[in-house]
Parts: C-alpha cells; sequence; structure tokens
C-alpha cells in the first residue's frame, strides 16, 4: 500500500469521482476521539471552529501524500503493560491531535465519504453517566448529522436485565443510530459464559431498538496493555446465538484484528463463513485490514456481506478507500460496483436509512460459499 506511487492513487480517487455523481458514499467505522484509552483532553481552537486539539498547535488540512501511521511492531505479551499503555498513548498522539468536525469533514472531502458513523466507545472503568457526558461531548461537537451519525456504546457495569432500558435511554436522549461494542476496550471477556448472555441480550435489545450493533472482533495488541486479552476473538463468538432478533450486527474488521494471514485461512475464515451461514443478520465491516487479509475477505465473503469502513483517525480514511478499491483490482473484481455495493447500497440499508425495519430478510442473503 505504501509504495502505490500518487499517479495510481489519483486514478482510484478518479473512479471514485465517477461513482460519486450517482451515489452517498458511506463509512461505517469511524472513531470520534482516540477511544482505546480516552485519554486526551481536547481543548476548542479559538480561530478554527470545528477543530479541537490536544497540544495547541496548528492544524493542516489533510492530502493524499500526508504521513501514514507507523506500524506497530509485535512486542509479544509482555506483562509490563502500563509501560506499554505509556508508549501506545504517545504514539496516538500524532495520529489523534486533531477531533473534531471540520478534521473529519476534511478527511472525508479527501476520501470522497459522504457520511460517516462515528463510533464512541464506553470506557473500561465508565459508568453510565460518564458514557452519557461521551455521548453529549460527541453530539455537541459533531453537529451535522447530514455528515455525522453517532451510535451508542454500553458500559459494562450495565447488567443484562438493564441493557434494553439503557439502550432504549440513549435512543431516545441523542438519537443514536447503531451501538458500538467494543469487548476490549469496554472489558467484556466474551469467553465468559456470563458475558456470551449478556452480548446476547444485547442483540435482543438492539432488534427491539430497531439499532445495528457494530461487535469489534480479533486478537488482543499488547501495546493496548493492561489486563486486555484476547477477549474479543472470533472463537469467542462461535456459540452466540446472533439470530436472537433481527437486528444487523457487523462484525468490524471481519474479525480478524490483528490476525496473522496463516490464523485467518486456516481458522479465522472457515469460523466466519459458518457464522455467516448460520446467522443472515451477520455482517463483516472491512476497517483496519491491511492488504492480504482484505483480499482473502473480498474473494470469500459475498459481496451483500461487506461494508466499507475505515477505523479513522487510526487509519487515515482515504487510504482505506483506495486500499480497497487496490484490493479489488486484484481480485479481478467489478471495482465500481463492488465497492458501490460495500460503501452505498449495504451501509444505507442496514445502518443509515430512515426506517425501524431493516429490509432485508433470509431469501434476501445469499449463503456463504
Ligand atoms: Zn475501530
Amino acid at each position: 500500500m505504501r509504495t502505490l506511487p500518487p499517479e495510481i492513487c489519483a486514478s482510484y480517487l478518479a473512479i471514485l469521482a465517477e461513482i460519486k455523481q450517482h451515489h452517498r458514499l458511506y463509512d461505517v467505522h469511524v472513531h470520534p476521539y482516540e477511544v482505546l484509552f480516552d485519554r486526551f483532553t481536547y481543548l476548542e481552537s479559538e480561530s478554527t471552529p470545528g477543530i479541537l486539539s490536544v497540544d495547541g498547535k496548528g492544524y493542516s488540512t489533510p492530502s493524499i501524500y500526508h504521513f501514514r501511521f507507523p506500524e506497530l511492531g509485535d512486542l509479544g505479551n509482555d506483562h509490563k503493560s502500563l509501560r506499554l499503555q505509556d508508549i501506545s498513548a504517545m504514539l496516538l498522539k500524532k495520529v489523534y491531535s486533531y477531533v473534531g468536525a471540520k478534521v473529519f469533514s476534511d478527511q472525508m472531502d479527501v476520501g470522497g465519504i459522504d457520511k460517516v458513523l462515528l463510533l464512541p466507545v464506553a470506557s473500561e472503568l465508565s459508568n453510565a453517566a460518564q458514557f452519557e457526558n461521551r455521548l453529549r461531548w460527541v453530539t455537541h461537537h459533531y453537529p451535522d448529522r447530514d455528515r455525522f451519525a453517532i451510535a451508542g456504546s454500553v458500559p459494562g457495569s450495565i447488567p443484562t436485565e438493564g441493557l434494553q432500558n439503557y439502550i432504549l435511554n440513549l435512543q431516545a436522549t441523542f438519537n443514536i443510530r447503531a451501538i458500538k461494542c467494543h469487548p476490549v476496550v469496554t472489558g467484556i471477556d466474551l469467553s465468559r459464559p456470563a458475558r456470551k448472555q449478556w452480548l446476547e441480550e444485547l442483540v435482543r435489545s438492539c432488534g427491539q431498538c430497531g439499532l445495528p450493533l457494530i461487535l469489534h472482533s480479533g486478537r488482543n495488541n499488547p501495546y493496548w496493555g493492561g489486563r486486555r486479552t484476547n477477549c474479543a476473538a472470533l472463537e469467542n463468538l462461535r456459540n452466540i446465538n446472533f439470530s436472537a432478533s433481527k437486528a444487523p450486527v457487523v462484525i468490524a474488521h471481519a474479525g480478524f484484528h490483528r490476525c496473522k494471514m496463516s490464523d485467518i485461512l486456516c481458522e479465522g475464515m472457515p469460523l466466519l463463513k459458518n457464522l455467516l451461514n448460520t446467522h443472515d443478520n451477520l455482517f463483516v465491516d472491512i476497517s483496519g485490514l491491511t492488504f492480504e487479509p482484505l483480499k482473502v475477505v473480498i474473494e470469500q465473503l459475498p459481496t451483500s456481506r461487506i461494508l466499507f469502513g475505515s477505523d479513522a483517525l487510526y487509519e487515515p480514511q482515504w487510504e482505506a478507500v483506495i486500499l480497497t478499491l487496490h484490493a479489488l483490482k486484484a481480485k479481478g473484481r467489478r471495482i465500481e460496483q463492488d465497492f458501490i455495493q460495500y460503501a452505498s447500497v449495504n451501509p444505507r440499508s442496514l445502518i443509515f436509512e430512515e426506517k425501524k425495519h431493516v429490509k432485508y430478510s433470509a431469501d434476501q442473503v445469499p449463503s456463504v460459499p
């Protein structure tokens, strides 16, 4: 990806410009602030509205020549994890120095995206009131609902039987369009039976409220430190009854966050296909996938089950767009048609369209080869 010359990038952006004449493009995986640690305090800029910054330094508009987030090396499972968290937060400050409506609008202008789903995440120690404050902050700083849809998230302290009321309340107060669950950041250990039940109830509650669920899945990043484990690994989703409701459930990163290619091919993909075949309401987003895993997902899963996501600002949004187009080309796919399905048709019908009932039915969803 990093070796793609600017003229190739420009040729993909030209394809995008063509597509955009007739299709609104969506990104279903964007974080409105640094969610992994949620340590930064952002201050509003007096001179430029729509920009908040960590250190008050000058902001410059992104371009397709800007730097890319450095690849984090594999340090192994070092248990001196608080130190790792510090290093990690330091690196993340580079990509998350600036947030706010203008920062993301600028990203969207470069990447050709019309509307994003903002995913705040309830941190491990936050309670309902603290997360609601976060959501209030997001709603305030991203006021344009034509560009920014907002998801809610559920603190781990909400008991199974309280989930539906909690979500109903968020929906009534903030008009959220989805629920984001990041088991690693929120401290939901899905290897435990009680948490599997909790997740099933979350799926059911999302169905009652007519909201899709975006569920992070993959392996732990040692840089995240603390007591964080592989609690969101795909194998922990194996026995969850996602058919407990009709709520669309989007498995973020196709469940392959930080997975090795050999693991994806031997274990991850068979497991994922099995899940998608069992539950018609399951989908994946391709956010944060590097080139090789992305090609496998494009090749092996039906277009109707894939949604475009970038994981901005952890990844520059335009890079995610170009990477996807480049992967489609490498696989000999119909670039325009498939990208329209990933970034327009699927997200619109599952997440962004104003309606109470999801449109797809079991017979419309092709099974996974
Ligand atoms: Zn993410």
